[in-house]
């Protein structure tokens, strides 16, 4: 990952400041105006940018910044504060089931990263917590989608549970939750049907699957490279199923960074992980800090 325009963008705009000594509002005015064209072209949503903008101004006109002999140093700090706010403050870790087994909704459109995602998070719970999960095959539709996911457990040596493309979806769950509660595994991890666009019928899916398996967390994978469509495919999912949480994928082809920089204050929701290549261990807890110092640069 690196947003390389936006650290270089913003970089700039700061440094100007650092060239003067005091600095005065009209400063302060001139640099705001440039950090919010750098935010803009990164293709962040204008609501987040304007919102961001004003409470940076705010904090940077007050005494401190400008009676500071180092006022570029200080809105430095006050810009990294709020680009750590803006993306949740801190890490949000997974929900975990009072007692096993936790379950796990995957949600997204096709071709975001949603198999791969299921995969790689299965993964991660095996190493990191000797989990041991099973993955629910209900992507009936897309073809070939049951089998990546086959050869992704076996790969990663995961069960999947599937009853191949002609059962419907409800009842693949419906079985494969049957399954994993008698195998005794403590994650379940359900991979439903993507569509290229939000539609009734996929909703409709998927709340009875909601509705069935009552997860603990419904994750919706978005495609970072999409931008702002990244954001409103979130909007979309949210408004109708309440996800309780977002992965950003293709984070490691991203190069603008709107997507990241916009999803938790347009959705409420957090960004608990991102996906950072195509390879079973590409997938990071995000930790909002870690990605504004890299923004900053
Ligand atoms: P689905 O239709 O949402 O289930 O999407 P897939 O899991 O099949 O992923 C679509 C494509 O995106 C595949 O080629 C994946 O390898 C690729 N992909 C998924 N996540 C990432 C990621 O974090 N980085 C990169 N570079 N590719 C990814």
């Amino acid at each position: 990952m690196a947003f390389e325009g936006l650290t270089e963008r913003l970089q700039n705009a700061i440094s100007k400041l650092k060239r003067k000594g005091k600095i005065s509002e009209s400063d302060v005015k001139e640099v705001m105006r440039e950090i919010r064209l750098a935010l803009l072209e990164a293709d962040v949503n204008f609501k987040v940018v304007k919102d961001f903008v004003k409470k940076v101004r705010v904090r940077a006109v007050g005494v401190e910044v400008l009676e500071s002999l180092t006022p570029a140093q200080q809105i430095v700090k006050i810009v990294n504060e709020e680009l750590v706010k803006v993306m949740g403050e801190k890490e949000s870790p997974l929900n975990k089931a009072p007692k096993i087994p936790t379950i796990i909704m995957m949600v997204g459109l096709q071709g975001a990263g949603k198999t791969t995602t299921a995969g790689k998070l299965a993964l991660k719970l095996k190493n990191e917590q000797k989990a041991r999960p099973i993955l629910i095959a209900a992507d009936v539709y897309r073809p070939a989608a049951i089998d990546q996911l086959q050869i992704l457990g076996q790969n990663i040596d995961v069960p999947v549970f599937s009853l191949g493309t002609d059962v419907n979806p409800v009842e693949i769950v419906r079985q494969g939750l049957a399954e994993a509660k008698e195998k005794k595994n403590d994650y379940i991890i359900i991979d439903t049907a993507g569509r290229l666009q939000i539609d009734e019928k996929l909703m409709d899916e998927l709340h009875q699957i909601k509705e069935l398996a009552q997860p603990n967390e419904i994750l919706l994978t978005v495609d970072a490279m999409t931008g702002q469509n990244a954001v409103e495919v979130a909007e979309g999912f949210n408004s109708q199923l309440d996800v309780t949480g977002v992965v950003l994928t293709k984070l490691d082809g991203d190069t603008r960074g709107g997507a990241a920089l916009s999803i938790r204050a347009i959705t409420n929701k957090p960004i608990k992980f991102v996906g950072q290549g195509e390879k079973m261990t590409d997938l990071d807890v995000f930790y909002p800090e870690r990605m504004a110092s890299r923004i900053l640069g």
